[in-house]
């Protein structure tokens, strides 16, 4: 085991641009179904079109298996100011710049292999139309399931790390993380 991957992997998380990182420990993490019933209500109209949301995704028994494997773990957030609650601009722009660096920190992780398992956040909108579940995925090395779809509450992850889920009136945040 490379016993410099934890500071490997935060340097490469800072380098990617995240405003915000946080600790915790891999064992403290909890799977919860509630979590996996929120999706299946559907408002982001991903649930079982995309590969990288549920049910394709995998089940919570796989992810709780996955999980052990790891012994530690980042989470990490883009952080933006809106200029108000209704500021759906900044929020896109946002969420677009957090998939941004979470597409290069994969780039630069890829040689890790399974040394590293990374969640990103919401559904995968690399191709215009995801092939969920007519035909396989276009881009399968590219997928990642977001932290929700792995059965994670963010803010309690969040908590675990001592990293604020929310930044105050004004802010969004969006939440991934990197277990190693
Ligand atoms: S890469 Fe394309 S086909 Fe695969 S999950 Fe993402 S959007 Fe869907």
């Amino acid at each position: 085991m490379d016993e410099h991957l934890g500071e490997r992997l935060k340097k490469l998380i800072e380098k990617s641009g995240f405003e915000s990182i946080g600790a915790f420990k891999a064992a403290e993490l909890k799977v919860e179904p509630e979590v996996r019933a929120m999706c299946a209500v559907n408002t982001c109209q991903a649930y079982g079109k995309n590969w990288a949301c549920p049910p394709a995704c995998g089940s919570l028994e796989e992810y709780e298996e996955r999980f052990s494997h790891y012994l530690d773990g980042y989470v990490f957030q883009t952080i933006a100011q809106m200029e108000d609650a209704f500021d759906f601009e900044a929020i896109e722009a946002a969420g677009a710049e957090h998939k941004r660096r979470f597409h290069l920190l994969v780039d630069e992780t890829r040689d890790f292999g399974s040394a590293t398992l990374l969640l990103g956040a919401g559904h995968c909108s690399i191709c215009p139309e995801c092939s969920c579940p007519d035909a396989p995925c276009r881009f399968p090395d590219k997928v990642y399931p977001s932290m929700e779809a792995a059965g994670l509450l963010v803010s309690a992850v969040c908590n675990l790390a001592d990293v604020p889920y929310y930044h105050g009136p004004g802010t969004v945040a969006f939440c991934s993380a990197a277990l190693y």
